[in-house]
């Protein structure tokens, strides 16, 4: 199967992070495009490996030099998808999943064409509300600012390939699974279709010859 990118994009605290790294711990055939950001690293997590922390003028650097495939400005930070980090997983042979912003999520659909949209919506309101209050690592006002935002992102849900709810994690990861295996049966993804319905066609052929003469 010819690798492809599953772009995952929700308002923050919907769970898109959580989804994707129970996807990256089933499916072996995935890997998860570390992202570069000028937000400081929360208390868990690791450079490299959450985010590759830049500084603003490293940030800036690199947009300069032509590094990000995408980047975009969320709640008084940078964020950016590099394009290193992107080639590398796809000349792996695997899919690589893209937990970004949906101003990013419109850059990438110029690039990649072929790229699974999946916007993740929350069950409701309050949900959403609770899950960022549990986080609240960036303190009370950029909480409000998430949430405030929240609203005008989920007005770019038709512009995805497709949705779901994040309700039960179970079923939300399930969903998305499902879509990946969907979307790797597509006839434009297969290597080598041409050559193994040749191959079939030709066995059929003997197949009935034989049939023809017995
Ligand atoms: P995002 O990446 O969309 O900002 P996270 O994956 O960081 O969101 O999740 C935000 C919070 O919500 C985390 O504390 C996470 O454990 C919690 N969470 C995620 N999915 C669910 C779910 N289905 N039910 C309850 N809590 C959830
Ligand atoms: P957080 O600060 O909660 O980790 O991320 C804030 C928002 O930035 C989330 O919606 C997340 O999906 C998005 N984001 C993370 N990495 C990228 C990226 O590389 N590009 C874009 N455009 N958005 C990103």
């Amino acid at each position: 199967m010819r690798p492809f990118l599953l772009v995952l994009s929700a308002p923050s605290g919907c769970g898109k992070t959580t989804i994707a790294r129970r996807l990256l711990a089933e499916r072996p055939g995935l890997a998860y495009s570390v992202s570069a950001t000028t937000r400081p690293p929360r208390p868990a997590e690791r450079d490299g490996t959450s985010y590759h922390f830049l500084t603003p003028v490293e940030f800036a650097r690199r947009i300069a030099a032509g590094d990000f495939l995408e980047w975009a400005e969320y709640a008084g930070h940078r964020y950016g998808t590099l394009r290193s980090e992107v080639d590398g997983i796809l000349a792996s042979g695997r899919a690589a999943v893209l937990d970004i912003e949906v101003q990013g999520a419109r850059q990438v659909r110029k690039h990649f064409s072929d790229a699974v949209h999946v916007f993740v919506l929350p069950p409701s309101g309050a949900a959403l509300a609770e899950r960022l209050r549990g986080r609240l690592t960036e303190g009370r006002q950029d909480y409000v600012a998430r949430l405030k935002r929240a609203g005008q992102e989920m007005l770019a849900v038709s512009e995805y390939d497709f949705v779901i709810v994040n309700d039960r994690l179970d079923d939300a990861v399930a969903q998305v699974s499902a879509i990946l295996d969907g979307e790797g049966h597509r006839v434009t993804r297969q290597v080598g279709l041409d050559q193994q319905v040749e191959t079939l066609r030709r066995e059929v052929a003997r197949e009935a010859d034989a049939a023809d003469t017995q």
